[in-house]
């Protein structure tokens, strides 16, 4: 009998409510002995509100948000214990947590090439590190050239040394390997009365960066701009195109009905390119967009009406996926733009051993038409565009105040050192380019998309 009542508190302790809040407590008393104490709330008690302790409330309360955090991931009932939400609110949420996963899993797979293709550039800085100081020795041992008094500069191109630009030294002692960008500086004449801003004229000045758009995901921190100086239909002048260059497999072309739309962010066109496209050299003429195939020195030429390729030819020598890239890396080696002089290609090659090459291409066949061989080595400059046949680099991607420092004319075949100031606002400028249409410098720095406003100065006669 007193078996089965025990049997019968213990069943009422376990099912009832108040096994949730019966404790057991164990002493010592001042004597030193053994105390236990068993509480059970009274039924009065047990019909109030639970004031439980707060730290085991919380983790019942995180304890239930993981269960529904795994059950969804599970595919199963999202609904946590005790929730007062409807089974379809989770359900509803389901979609959104499985394309914030393919989001994380798309930017990890991204962030993992960026990484690889840093890891690449740091091995390449090095190897530069080490070929320059190689240099560095080799220069100290040979005996210092007799000097000569200097003669100050003029710059009329009467009075230039018709064998080597006056004013560059990097053409002084023939041409064994590269020389850096350490030349006089030839002063930039000041503006005056012959400006010429719709004229084919050498560069005076640029303006300050004009931001139009800032790029909305991780793809965007490199990335190309243009517009077609001769659009061709269904594309009309105003049309902008972008491509986000970051990745493995880059083949989106956006198009904008215009500036005001890029801005914004509505473009009205997607196209999606047949081959990926590697670097930010590609342009836009003639209603076709010319690029640079991943992976090889294949240039492309792609019909925007058409939407099909309509030429591919190699682009003989050609360095390319990071070989010869300019100084911030980023495999651009091969930088395609377009002049009032037709369709050029700013690259380097084995045998020029990372000096630039300028090569004139037939705008339908790709086909190199003339090339020159420049003193200027491709890794030491941050970019470079062409305006009226007159190659320009830049000195520096990062650094907030930098210049354009050198001049290449392919009319002369001459080179000389200038120093134009230029800003890179966001620190990390992966394109610079000119754009005929707008007579301005495009550019993309670090997720920005930027223009410059130019000052030409006349043609001078030749
Ligand atoms: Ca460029």
């Amino acid at each position: 009998m007193f078996l089965l009542l025990l049997l019968s508190i213990c069943g009422l302790l376990l099912r009832g409510d108040a096994q949730d809040r019966a404790s057991l407590w164990r002493g010592n008393d001042r004597s030193g002995r053994c105390q236990y104490t068993f509480t059970v709330p009274s039924p009065a008690e047990t019909s109030c509100p639970l004031a439980g302790n707060p730290e085991v409330e919380g983790l019942k309360a995180r304890l239930s948000l993981l269960e529904v955090m795994v059950s969804q991931l599970n595919g199963g009932d999202p609904q946590p214990r005790g929730s007062q939400q409807g089974a379809g609110a989770g359900a509803r949420a389901q979609p959104d947590l499985q394309e914030m996963l393919n989001r994380v899993t798309r930017e990890r797979n991204l962030l993992q090439g960026e990484k690889e293709r840093l890891e690449k550039e740091v091995k390449g800085l090095q190897m530069r590190t080490e070929e320059m100081r190689r240099e560095t020795e080799r220069l100290r041992s040979r005996q210092c050239p007799p000097q000569t008094p200097v003669v100050p500069h003029s710059p009329s191109h009467q009075d230039r040394d018709p064998i080597r630009p006056a004013g560059d030294s990097a053409w002084q002692y023939g041409a064994p390997g590269f020389q850096e960008l350490k030349a006089e500086v030839t002063e930039v004449p000041a503006p005056n009365g012959n400006e010429d801003k719709t004229g084919c004229g050498e560069l005076i000045s640029v303006g300050e960066p004009i931001t139009h758009r800032k790029a909305d995901n991780i793809a965007g921190k490199y990335g190309v701009w243009m517009q077609d100086p001769e659009a061709v239909l269904p594309y009309g002048p105003d049309m902008i195109w972008r491509i986000d260059t970051i990745g493995t497999d880059v083949r989106q072309l956006f198009g904008y009905d215009d500036m005001e739309q890029l801005s914004k962010g509505f473009p009205s066109k997607v196209l999606l390119l047949p081959d990926p496209l590697e670097s930010t050299g590609a342009t836009l003429y003639r209603g076709s967009l010319y690029y640079q195939r991943r992976l090889s020195r294949s240039l492309i030429r792609y019909d925007l009406a058409a939407e099909h390729i309509a030429a591919r030819r190699e682009l003989p020598h050609a360095g390319f996926h990071g070989q010869f890239p300019y100084s911030w890396g980023g495999y651009t080696d091969i930088d395609l733009s377009v002049d009032e002089k037709g369709l050029w290609a700013v690259y380097s090659t084995s045998k020029a051993q990372g000096a630039i090459v300028i090569s004139q291409l037939d705008p339908h066949s790709l086909e190199v038409k003339r090339s020159w061989e420049t003193n200027i080595r491709k890794a030491s400059v941050a970019n470079s565009f062409i305006i009226c046949g007159k190659l320009y680099t830049v000195a520096s991607y990062a650094a907030p105040n930098t210049v354009i420092n050198y001049v290449f004319d392919t009319e002369t075949s001459q080179g000389e050192a200038v120093s134009i100031p230029f800003k890179n606002k966001y620190g990390y400028n992966s394109m610079i380019d000119y754009n005929l249409a707008q007579r301005k410098l495009f550019s993309w720095d670090n997720f920005h998309i930027v223009s410059y406003d130019l000052r030409l100065g006349r043609q001078q006669a030749n």
